[in-house]
């Protein structure tokens, strides 16, 4: 069986923790690997390599790291089809969209190759008579990152293309359920130029979480996951000194008015629902339809439905694939057999569809009468589950928004460019879309929820990202002569 090692030093290290976790292709259901999880030990000789890498890094001048992280985007680029193979692989999402998550992290490495412009300073001269102020950014050392399933490829590349270009050395702790695609990063980090040490993975679990989050050696923890674990991590990580971003979990509704064009957005819902088996924290789970929309959007969702081509990723014709896991399908559906118990109506019943071998399949479900209070509204879902809450004015879908403990993004469908621009002012939520219903940032803006959705002030990527890598100083400067030098014992004050 294959192993997934370590890279740590520029190496492929096996754990000897003795503790492994399976790995699957959840298209067949069959196990394809062995991820070594790595102990105490093993997280601090990451650390250690990474600690003596960054000193030597952060002298490293602007130009010399421009040219490597080009050199890294521009194959990125040409390997685009393997990381999508080996994202596929592992996690079961569609070919397609597997490339596409690797277009997106390609984003990431495209904001990060412009440092020298992010990473300026300002300068103000003669800010008191015979003195200039400046601003400089430095790394912060040691930085680690912990990443969910979800996106295996494109939430380290959220983090570690700035977190390098800053100056600072990288330590990624992947998701345990589809690890691989990140070696070839890090194969591609080495050829770019990077030196060894700069960026090592450790494969792990809670036990190489909770190392890095007590290690005094390292400075800022990014999570990305669900919401206890980025709430646990925000806390036990800020309680160690440490700058944390923590990003968590959502439930994302998408507001439907009664003016929309109906096709679009039944286009959209499905889209955004099923894409990628729901397993998208921008995923649209919940359609708020408001007054006389319900009626004909469930309809148009539900003729649409029976279209989506559910099968293995690697087949061109799939347009979603299977979920991470056994459990996981199974817990998903769980909430479709709960709900009409629960009072709600299940429009469409993705169980009944059948699958040949073992994958880890759902079909999409459509579940209709949906209130707060119930199961399949309170609870992140995270699979091809669109829950409908029926609701009669804009205000109670604003109101419905801003109740729900999450707020990742949001989005509205209508013509109406007034109500469009009222939304997003009034919706409680950190991204929203304007008849878009998937409303992930490019990359020179930073991504973001509020709430529950994000513990800790910093949103990932973009300016924000490299800010959080970096720690402002401000310099105050002057060169008078010293025969002008005397004792003041007064606060300087700026004449
Ligand atoms: P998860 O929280 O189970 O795992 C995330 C990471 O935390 C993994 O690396 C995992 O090994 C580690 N981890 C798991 N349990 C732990 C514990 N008890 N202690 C310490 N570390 C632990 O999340 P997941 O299932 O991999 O990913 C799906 C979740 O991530 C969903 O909730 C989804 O909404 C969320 N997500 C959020 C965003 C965002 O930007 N807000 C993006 C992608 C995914």
């Amino acid at each position: 069986m294959k192993t997934i090692d370590h890279v740590i030093g520029g190496e492929a290290v096996a754990s000897g923790s003795g503790r492994t976790a399976a790995v699957y292709n959840p298209a067949t259901g069959e196990q394809t690997a062995l991820v070594g999880l790595a102990s105490i030990d093993e997280v601090d000789a990451a650390v250690a390599v990474a600690k003596e890498a960054a000193e030597s890094w952060r002298e490293v001048s602007i130009a010399k790291r421009t040219n490597i992280l080009f050199a890294f985007r521009d194959l990125v680029v040409r390997h685009k089809a393997d990381f999508a193979a080996a994202l596929t692989a592992e996690h079961g999402k569609v070919l397609s969209d597997s490339a596409g998550e690797v277009q997106r992290g390609i984003e990431n490495i495209e904001y990060a190759c412009g440092l020298a412009e992010h990473l300026k300073g300002s300068f103000s001269q003669e800010a008191s008579t015979g003195i200039d102020v400046y601003s400089i950014r430095q790394p912060l050392g040691v930085v680690a990152g912990i990443t969910p399933f979800n996106f295996p490829a494109m939430v380290p590349m959220w983090m570690y293309p700035n977190a390098i270009a800053a100056g600072n050395a990288f330590v990624l702790k992947p998701s345990e359920k589809d690890p691989s695609v990140n070696l070839l990063a890090a194969e591609l980090l080495q050829e770019a130029g990077l030196p060894d040490g700069v960026f090592n993975i450790v494969q792990g679990d809670k036990v190489a979480v909770d190392r890095l989050l007590e290690h005094p050696d390292v400075a800022a923890v990014s999570f990305v996951g669900s919401t206890p674990i980025a709430k646990y991590v925000y806390m036990t990580g800020t309680n160690a000194g440490k700058r944390v971003q923590a990003l968590g979990g959502a439930k994302n509704h998408m507001v439907v008015l009664p003016d929309a064009d109906i096709d679009l957005a039944a286009d959209a819902a499905v889209s955004a629902a099923y894409g990628s088996a729901g397993e998208r924290c921008m995923a649209i789970s919940v359609l708020v339809a408001v007054g006389s929309s319900a009626d004909p959007v469930i309809e148009a969702i539900q003729d649409r439905i029976p279209d989506v081509v559910v099968g293995d990723g690697t087949d061109p014709k799939s347009e979603m694939g299977p979920l991470i896991t056994r459990e996981h399908r199974d817990r998903v559906a769980s909430f479709v057999e709960n709900a009409p118990t629960e009072g709600a109506t299940v429009v469409v019943d993705g169980r009944k569809h059948t699958f040949d071998g073992d994958g880890f399949f759902l079909a999409p479900s459509l579940l209709d009468n949906v209130k707060p209070g119930m199961a399949c509204y309170d609870q992140e879902i995270f699979g091809p589950v669109l829950s409908v809450v029926r609701v009669d004015t804009y205000d109670e879908a604003v109101d419905l928004i801003a109740d729900n403990p999450y707020g990742n993004g949001t989005a509205i469908f209508t013509r109406d460019g007034g109500a469009a621009r009222r939304f997003q002012m009034d919706a409680d939520a950190g991204m929203v879309g304007i008849n878009v219903p998937v409303p992930v940032p490019v990359g020179y803006y930073s991504f973001g929820g509020w709430g529950d959705s994000l513990f800790g002030g910093s949103h990932a990527y973009g300016p924000e990202g490299m800010y959080f890598y970096t720690k402002a100083k401000v310099v105050t400067s002057r060169w008078p002569d010293p025969a002008t030098s005397s004792v003041d014992l007064g606060f300087p004050q700026n004449a």
